[in-house]
């Protein structure tokens, strides 16, 4: 990916796995808090870090905020000032805008004011909990609707040494595979005569139930 420039305006715990990961990426990343103490800790985990208030256009303008690819707005408790912040961030022309959201209704404001995505951590990652909880053998998954998803599920022990054919999921678990991931490739799309192994992975597309049946099997 060619480097980006990244602003991420709140250092707390969220804010800061954001932009550590991104640094580690590679990609440029300033860091803007209003305490000092948390701009200091980010020290070396972000290009740069500066101490400012986002709800001060002038604060916002003096960073040269349009000039990044993307800002992430990651204040959560002060619902005031994370909104204040879109609000402002919109309006000097900042091209992509990421909004941190506690609630449902914080969400419906930030859309709003003008937030091009808005993530929800604590519903997403109870979520995810729930999800493992109930299909043990599901590693990751994007939930394209309501009703579907697509998920990355252990192959089953009961399957292994079969062939895609033989296991023929549509008709017995009403689920499609996309996907085969092992460490040391992924078969897109995978071969009917593709054999699975015990570490592979497999990536599945199907209705909600079906994958839950199909993630609970031995
Ligand atoms: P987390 O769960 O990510 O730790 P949180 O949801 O508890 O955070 P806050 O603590 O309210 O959210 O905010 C995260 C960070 O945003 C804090 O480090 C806080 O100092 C910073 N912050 C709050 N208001 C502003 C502001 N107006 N400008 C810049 N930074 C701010």
């Amino acid at each position: 990916m060619p480097k980006q420039g990244y602003a991420v305006i709140g250092l707390g715990r969220f804010g800061m796995s954001v932009a550590r990961k991104l640094y580690e990426a590679g990609q440029d990343v300033l860091g803007i808090d209003i305490k000092e103490a948390h701009v200091e800790d980010a020290g070396l985990s972000v290009t740069h870090a500066v101490v400012a208030d986002s709800t001060e256009e002038e604060a916002l303008k003096s960073v040269g905020i349009r000039n990044f690819d993307c800002v992430i707005v990651a204040i959560g408790d002060d619902m005031q000032a994370s909104i204040l912040t879109v609000l402002l961030l919109k309006e000097l022309g900042a091209k992509q805008v990421i909004a941190k959201a506690l609630s449902k209704r914080h969400g419906q404001v930030l859309n709003k004011v003008g937030a091009d995505w808005i993530v929800y951590p604590e519903r997403d990652m109870g979520e995810r909990v729930a999800h493992q909880l109930l299909s043990p053998n599901v590693l990751d998954f994007i939930e394209l609707s309501q009703q579907y998803s697509i998920e990355e599920v252990k192959i089953p022990v009961s399957m292994t040494g079969k062939s895609l054919r033989e296991v023929d999921l549509r008709a017995e678990y009403n689920i499609s595979a996309i996907a085969i991931v092992s460490d040391e490739d992924i078969i897109v799309p995978p071969s009917p005569d593709q054999i699975f192994h015990q570490e592979d992975r497999l990536v599945v597309i199907g209705h909600k139930e079906d994958l839950v049946e199909f993630g609970n099997i031995e």
